[in-house]
């Protein structure tokens, strides 16, 4: 009998009691798999083929390999991806899957459909450690990041998901969002192995603009960035000042607006081509969205080509914050848009199923316990101590 080996979901590396799982080998590293074995190196592109875009969980269906290959295949490497525990279908089409990762914790990653483009919002971390004020997933804390396997694996299970047996897979993921749970930046390479293979011919054939990283702001990690990908850019604002942004988004003490937009403006000019960043801005009733913030955020941004989305704050238990009126968003954006740029509001989507931006939490726990867990750590914080 075979000696039985687990599949190593998360380490890309090989040990002696450990299979390798080709499911989070970026296209290279693929390639440098296939040679180890004596391989030949095309079939990294006919193994990411069977995975990625015929979504195979076993070596047995890949009928161009030869069975001794594929044999000596099976004895080091496994094919494994996330455990789907949830998944629940929105009224307006989104789809939400909460997926089990090894160690227990769960995340989520959510499906929006909109004309002709579907979008996936992918996480990259369990929680996240940059704790800003009016986001679930900071409240819930830092548990750890997500590997290649595990982020890629959410594209997997999706793409998946939408498959017809018997019938050739339609093309339903047709953009991917880095905007779930987690700081992509603080998990820098797994998050740009799993966007190589988001890209990737063999894999999953999203053009560059159809990735979008979104980041608070880890001012070196976007210029890291700006040497290893061209993704696009999505920024996470939300102030248009320190003095607010270090209040919502603590980690503008260490990188300050100024910075973050130079390093933005270094971004853009590494781009092959001409693009534009997406300004993400959380609007939260009379916290940011008078007209005197307007103007104060037209005037940040007049040196930086970009577009502003704006969010409507979604709504979460204890979070102390308010979605502002209607007629408070469209006055903020009708001002943007006097000042020449172009602006966007997010609709709410999926919020039936608790699948909106921030609402994210990535627990299993029953709504009535996730409540009383997050006024209790919003206890804790306004006490000033440190939740465990
Ligand atoms: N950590 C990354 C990506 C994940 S958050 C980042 O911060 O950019 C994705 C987007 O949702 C961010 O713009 C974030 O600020 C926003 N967001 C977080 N909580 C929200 C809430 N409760 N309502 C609306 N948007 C929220
Ligand atoms: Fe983390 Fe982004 Fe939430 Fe801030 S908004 S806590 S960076 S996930």
């Amino acid at each position: 009998m075979p000696p039985s080996f687990s599949c190593n979901v998360g380490d890309t590396m090989t040990n002696p009691s450990q299979k390798m799982n080709l499911l989070g080998l970026s296209p290279e590293k693929m390639k440098d798999f296939f040679v180890s074995l004596g391989e030949k190196p095309f079939r990294a592109q006919q193994m990411l083929k069977w995975i990625h875009q015929t979504g195979a969980e076993d070596f047995d269906v890949m009928t161009n390999i030869s069975k001794a290959s594929r044999d000596k295949i099976r004895e080091v490497a496994c094919i494994e991806y996330p455990e789907v525990i949830y998944q629940s279908d929105s009224k307006d089409g989104t789809r939400k899957w909460v997926m089990k990762m090894h160690g227990g914790s769960a995340i989520e990653t959510v499906y929006i459909p909109e004309g002709d483009r579907g979008t996936l919002c992918v996480s990259s971390q369990i929680g996240c450690s940059l704790d800003c004020s009016f986001c679930s997933t900071g409240k819930q804390g830092f548990n750890r990041d997500l590997t290649v396997a595990e982020i890629i694996g959410q594209v997997f299970v999706a793409a998946k998901s939408f498959d017809v047996p018997g019938e050739k897979r339609e093309r339903k993921i047709t953009n991917v969002v880095m905007m779930g749970m987690g700081e992509p930046l603080m998990n820098f390479d797994n998050v740009v192995d799993a966007m190589a293979l988001m890209m990737d011919d063999n894999a999953y054939c999203l053009s560059k603009r159809r990735v979008t990283l979104s980041t608070s702001g880890v001012v070196p990690a976007l210029y890291e960035l700006a040497k290893v990908t061209d993704v696009s850019l999505a920024i996470s604002l939300h102030a248009p000042n320190d003095t607010l942004r270090n209040e919502l988004v603590p980690i503008n003490r260490k990188y300050p607006i100024k910075e973050l937009i130079a390093a933005c403006q270094n971004y853009l000019s590494n781009l092959p081509d001409k693009r534009k960043i997406t300004i993400e801005y959380t609007m939260m009733e009379d916290v940011n969205d008078s007209l005197e913030q307007a103007k104060e955020l037209a005037d940040v941004l007049r040196e930086l080509p970009c577009k502003i989305n704006l969010i409507p704050f979604n709504p979460f238990p204890a979070s102390g914050y308010k979605r502002p009126s209607n007629n408070r968003v469209y006055r903020f954006r009708d001002f943007l848009t006097e000042q020449g740029y172009v602006v966007t509001i997010r609709s709410t989507r999926g919020d039936d199923i608790d699948a909106a931006c921030g609402q994210l939490v990535g627990n299993v726990e029953d709504k009535t316990r996730r409540n009383e867990r997050y006024i209790k750590l919003r206890e804790i914080h306004e006490q000033g101590a440190n939740p465990t």
